[in-house]
C-alpha cells in the first residue's frame, strides 16, 4: 500500500514538473483508467468542479466571524512539504455524559483545547488551503492546523461551533451524504451557516462502510457522495475523509479520480507532504486527554517554536 501510494503521488508530482501547475489538477480531476469497466454505472458521473452551482446562492449570516484573513505574519510555505496538524474530533458533550467515551470531548476540555491553541499562535487554516501550499507553495500561518469533525454529528454544530467561534476558529466538516436530512445530524442549513462563517465540507461517504470491504459500491460511496454534498450545498466538495481511516490502493485511487484533491486518513504526523495528499496524517483527540497529552499532539506549545519534527 505505501509502495503504491508513494508510485502514485512520484508520479503527480512528475507530472507537476512536466506539465505546471494546472496540469496537476487536472491529472488529479481526470481517471487515469476507463473507470466504468470497474464501477457500477447506473449512478452519474463525476465530471468536475467546473459544473458546480454558483455559490452566489448561499445564503449568507451576516453576524458569523469572517474566515480567517491573510495577514503579514503569514509566510509561504511549500510545495513539497509543510508543517501542519490536523485534528480529529468527532462528538461533544458534558463531562458526566453517559455516552462519555474516547468520541467525546467534554465541552470544558474543547474549550481549554482551543484556549491553548490560542495562547500557542495556532491559526486554523481550511484543508484546500493546505492542500494548495503542498502543491504549490502558499502563504501559510507560521503555526497553522487544520481542526476537522467526521460524521457531522449535531452537536458539532450545537456545542463545539460556539466555542469554535469564541477562539475564532473555522474547522472542516466531513459529511455522511446519507446523513443531511437525519435525527442527530447538521441539517443543510446549519452546514450553510458553518460554510459562511469559513467552514470547508468535505465528503465522508454515502453510508460509512469500511471501503476496502465494498468494493462495488466504491462510484457510489465516493462520487455520489460528493455530487450530492455539492447540489445541496453549493460549494465545491474537495476532499475525502476514509470511513474507519481505511484505505487500500484502489479506493485510494477511485477518490483521486473522482476528483477529489485531497484525503485524509489518521496517523499520528504532523509534518504532511505532497507525497500523501490521498492520506493526509490527522490525529484524533481522543475524549478526556488532558493539556499535556493535546500538548503532544501539536509541533508547537509555549511561546517558543520546536524544531520541526523530520518525516521519517
Ligand atoms: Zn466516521
Amino acid at each position: 500500500m505505501c509502495l503504491y501510494r508513494f508510485a502514485l503521488t512520484t508520479l503527480l508530482l512528475v507530472s507537476v514538473l512536466l506539465s505546471g501547475c494546472n496540469g496537476m489538477i487536472a491529472s488529479a480531476a481526470s481517471p487515469a483508467t476507463d473507470i466504468s469497466t470497474e464501477t457500477p454505472t447506473h449512478h452519474p458521473t463525476l465530471t468536475n468542479t467546473a459544473t458546480l452551482p454558483p455559490t452566489a446562492t448561499l445564503t449568507l449570516t451576516p453576524t458569523l466571524t469572517p474566515q480567517p484573513t491573510m495577514t503579514p505574519t503569514w509566510v509561504m510555505q511549500g510545495p513539497g512539504k509543510v508543517v501542519c496538524p490536523i485534528l480529529l474530533y468527532h462528538h461533544f458533550g458534558p463531562a458526566s455524559s453517559p455516552a462519555a467515551s474516547i468520541y467525546y470531548t467534554a465541552l470544558e476540555d474543547f474549550d481549554a483545547q482551543l484556549k491553548a491553541l490560542r495562547k500557542w499562535g495556532y491559526t486554523s487554516i481550511s484543508i484546500s488551503q493546505l492542500v494548495e501550499a503542498l502543491m504549490y507553495g502558499a502563504p501559510l500561518p507560521s503555526r497553522p492546523v487544520v481542526i476537522t469533525f467526521d460524521d457531522g454529528n449535531l452537536d458539532v454544530y450545537s456545542e463545539a461551533f460556539p466555542i469554535m467561534q469564541k477562539y475564532g476558529f473555522t474547522g472542516v466538516v466531513y459529511i455522511i451524504a446519507n446523513s443531511l436530512h437525519a435525527d442527530g445530524y447538521m441539517s443543510v442549513d446549519m452546514l450553510k451557516v458553518l460554510i459562511s462563517a469559513g467552514w470547508e465540507v468535505g465528503s465522508h461517504s454515502m453510508t460509512h462502510p469500511d471501503l476496502r470491504l465494498n468494493h462495488d459500491r466504491l462510484n457510489f460511496e465516493i462520487a455520489q457522495s460528493r455530487i450530492i454534498l455539492q447540489d445541496a450545498l453549493g460549494v465545491p466538495v474537495r476532499s475525502f475523509a476514509y470511513p474507519y481511516g481505511g484505505m487500500d490502493p484502489l479506493v485510494s485511487k477511485q477518490v483521486q479520480s473522482y476528483g477529489y484533491t485531497s484525503a485524509v486518513g489518521l496517523g499520528t504526523l504532523w509534518n504532511q507532504s505532497v507525497y500523501n495528499l490521498y492520506y493526509l496524517s490527522r490525529r484524533p483527540v481522543p475524549g478526556g486527554v488532558d493539556l499535556q497529552v493535546f500538548a503532544s499532539y501539536l509541533p508547537w506549545s509555549g511561546a517558543t517554536p520546536t524544531p520541526a519534527q523530520v518525516l521519517p
